[in-house]
């Protein structure tokens, strides 16, 4: 499995780093994972082209994770895609898409746009691929949030999202090979993490290897780093292009 940090950046315009995507490929897929307005040049800066592409993913539905959905939708259709897209996320993505349908009406003429719902109550999973699964559980965020979980190959990859404190992320992200978790703020506060919250779950779940990203510029990076650090936790901040390749532990 590979991931990718496409954009680590916050709805906060920064020249350095692009709205929060993602990208994980395993079992022969590639998924982008959230992208705010401006993923497509993030993406095309990677050098990924958006027909490489063969599913959408989506923690929630603020648009510094979404925003790029219809443009992406209307590259698709302009260039002629000629198989289905499949979008993933939680309560309420269908009737966004169909939403943005309306607004613009030619979305999706030449492919099919599948959307699956994924519960907003409780833990639930579903196969993006034959032996690459998605595990989901419920974030403290708005918008139909989710944390995300990526498996294949007894690898296992977890995304926060955008998320308070929450014991389902503990639970999702005990012993993970990585954990790619959100720290937007520099204290307490309700709906996002801060670094002293990032430390009290990772000293709690003990993933493997830690990336800290979607910091908005009141965090203090390097104070953000030594605070998880001291939890014990081997963590890193992402960039954009910052990337993680785990082999099957099978072969370990
Ligand atoms: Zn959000
Ligand atoms: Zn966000």
């Amino acid at each position: 499995m590979r991931v990718v940090v496409v954009g680590s950046g916050t709805l906060v315009p920064d020249p350095e780093r692009g709205p929060c995507a993602l990208l994980v490929e395993a079992a022969g897929r590639r998924v982008l994972v959230d992208g705010g307005s401006g993923t497509l040049r993030s993406l095309a800066r990677l050098g990924v082209r958006p027909e490489t592409l063969d599913a959408g993913v989506y923690s929630h539905r603020h648009l510094d994770h979404i925003g790029e959905l219809p443009t992406l939708l209307f590259h698709f259709d302009c260039f002629g895609r000629d198989r289905a897209y499949p979008l993933y996320g939680g309560g309420g993505l269908a009737a966004f898409v169909e939403r943005l349908d309306a607004l613009h009406g030619d979305l999706h003429e030449r492919y099919a746009l599948p959307v699956v719902e994924l519960s907003l109550r409780e833990a639930d999973a579903v196969e993006l691929a034959p032996g690459f699964l998605l595990r989901t559980a419920p974030a403290a965020h708005k918008h139909g949030a989710l944390h995300l979980s990526f498996e294949a190959d007894g690898v296992r990859v977890v995304f926060s999202g955008d998320t308070g404190p929450s014991p389902a992320l503990v639970a999702l992200a005990t012993d993970a090979d990585l954990l790619v978790t959100e720290c937007a703020f520099a204290a307490p506060g309700v709906g996002h993490l801060c670094p002293a919250d990032v430390a009290d779950l990772v000293a709690e779940a003990r993933p493997r290897r830690v990336v800290l990203t979607h910091l908005y510029p009141e965090v203090d990076g390097e104070v953000a780093l030594a605070t998880v650090r001291a939890a014990g936790a081997p963590v890193e901040r992402a960039f954009d292009g910052w990337s993680h390749s785990s082999a099957s532990r099978l072969s370990r």
